[in-house]
């Protein structure tokens, strides 16, 4: 009790440390120092033990489970070294969807586990039959496993771009989804009466459906608050088998992720000027989308060169540069960092501002520039700078789209409307770089900037054009 107690503080000391980017490493080792604690200890306390036979009444530890476990830990250590070290930043968000799926997955067979083998688990009560509480919790622990299973693989499509990022809105949706979560609850309530295979084959179906069906009608920009919720679900689907399992630590660790999902759910709606109802009933843009997004327009525009760029942010005083998804595709932030420091050796000003949910993840900006060592004090959150976009020579937006895009400001029919976004048309001049004028954000929309008139276009790979930028501040 005491080790578990132990990776509890280790793992709130982890969070503490993952919430600022100078810290987050070290957040990460107290992180590792109590998985590894508690895994540790629970193989240790629970230990299978053999049972012993009519002639040898000793009933030790089984060591030919424990080679299984570790057979198990091993292949699955082995995994997610491979995947971790393989995959692309750009692709993480979709990667986080699908290990979110697997603790879904994971929370509904042990449930199921508890079920076949209840006395395995220690739950038989005096009758013979599962008692009341745990048949509670093992249900509460199934449905909210196989939510969070079905809505993370809808997300992983969805953010893999296997699967269209717009709002499917079936027709009664709230009607169907309101009911089919209070028949889940109805039968949570009813399983402990009557524990027939029935009523949790039952709860299990229903409950992968409403995972699926909580999830496709959201799109366009309120991925990230799904993206979060999710994350949160996980939690829960955890500390649910802790329960099941009698796991202290489990129960912890999954109410720790639980409340921070939650959390940030609620941070990233706030960041979107979102209720998070709002964002759960789903549906939100969906008739911009059904139409394509806003009409294409075809209006004058301004193309520049990398020289145009290096001549102008040479001569400016401050520039503030705006990342987006873009840079993280074209994995500029190196580029970048190298620009921002030729700059600031000309004597110009040089800040980053970073969007809550610019790139496809949170927290994805600020992970790109610290991975290319750029000052934390030059890195400024959406708040804290949006005001200075008036008094700034250049914006410098980079793979950014809809957190720099107005219409969420003035136009209500927008997929974005009401998201705060960055102020970049009060700034004297703009650069926009991106690969082709068609290419649209996330959302889906046009986007105003492009047409303004202190407004170039730099149309190229962003990390290409500031590898060219770089190359005529040289010169
Ligand atoms: P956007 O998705 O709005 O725009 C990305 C821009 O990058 C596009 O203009 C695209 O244009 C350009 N681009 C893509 N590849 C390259 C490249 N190789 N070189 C140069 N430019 C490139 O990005 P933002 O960061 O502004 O906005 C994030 C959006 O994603 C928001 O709508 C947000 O809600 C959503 N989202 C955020 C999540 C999060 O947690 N942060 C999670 C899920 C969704 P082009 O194709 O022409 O190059």
């Amino acid at each position: 009790m005491l080790a578990y107690l132990v990776a509890g503080v280790l793992f709130i000391l982890a969070l503490r440390g993952l919430s600022h980017p100078t810290t987050s490493r070290e957040g990460n080792r107290y992180g590792m120092a109590g998985m590894l604690i508690a895994v540790v200890t629970t193989l240790v306390t629970h230990m299978p033990m053999k049972v012993g036979d009519a002639f040898n009444s000793y009933a030790g530890p089984d060591f030919a489970s424990l080679g299984e476990i570790l057979a198990a830990i091993a292949i699955g250590a082995v995994i997610g070294l491979v995947t971790a070290r393989r995959i692309k930043m750009t692709d993480m968000p979709q990667l986080v969807a699908a290990f979110h799926s697997l603790v879904g997955l994971a929370a509904v067979l042990v449930g199921w586990a508890a079920y076949l083998d209840p006395a395995a688990f220690g739950i038989l009560g005096g009758d013979g039959l599962i008692n009341p509480v745990s048949r509670v919790e093992a249900g509460l622990g199934i449905a909210i496993g196989a939510i969070t299973f079905s809505g993370s693989v809808i997300a992983f499509l969805k953010l893999a771009g296997k699967m269209s990022g717009s709002p499917i809105l079936l027709p009664l949706r709230h009607v169907i989804n309101l009911g089919t979560l209070v028949a889940i609850l109805g039968l949570v309530g009813y399983f402990t009466m009557d524990q027939s295979l029935w009523v949790i084959a039952t709860i299990t179906v229903l409950s992968f459906i409403i995972g699926f069906l909580l999830i496709i009608p959201i799109g366009g920009a309120d991925m990230p608050v799904v993206v979060s919720m999710l994350n949160s679900y996980s939690g829960w689907a955890a500390a649910a088998m802790g329960f099941t399992l009698h796991n202290s630590a489990m129960i912890i660790t999954g109410a720790l992720v639980g409340s921070s999902g939650a959390i940030l759910s609620y941070i990233m709606c706030k960041a979107m000027n979102r209720g998070f109802l709002s964002v759960i009933a789903g549906g939100f843009g969906a008739e911009a989308a059904a139409s394509g997004g806003a009409a294409k327009e075809q209006r004058p525009w301004k193309q520049g060169s990398a020289d145009d760029a290096a001549f102008m942010l040479k001569q400016a005083e401050s520039v503030i540069i705006i990342p987006g998804y873009g840079m993280a595709v074209a994995q500029a932030q190196h580029a970048l960092r190298e620009m921002g420091d030729h700059l600031k050796k000309e004597g110009v000003s040089v800040k980053y501002a970073i969007h809550p949910v610019a790139g496809r993840m949170p927290g994805h900006m600020n992970v790109l520039l610290a991975e290319a060592n750029v000052p934390y004090d030059e890195v400024f959150e959406l708040e804290d700078i949006n005001s200075e976009f008036a008094q700034c020579d250049v914006a410098f937006i980079i793979g950014a789209n809809d957190v720099v895009n107005p219409a969420a400001k003035t136009d209500k029919s927008s997929p974005i409307y009401g998201m705060p976004v960055f102020d970049v048309d009060k700034a004297k001049q703009v650069f926009f770089i991106k690969r082709s004028m068609g290419g649209v954000g996330y959302a889906g929309v046009d986007n105003d900037v492009f047409y303004m008139d202190q407004t170039m276009m730099l149309l190229a790979d962003a990390k290409k054009m500031v590898e060219d930028i770089n190359k005529a501040l040289d010169a």
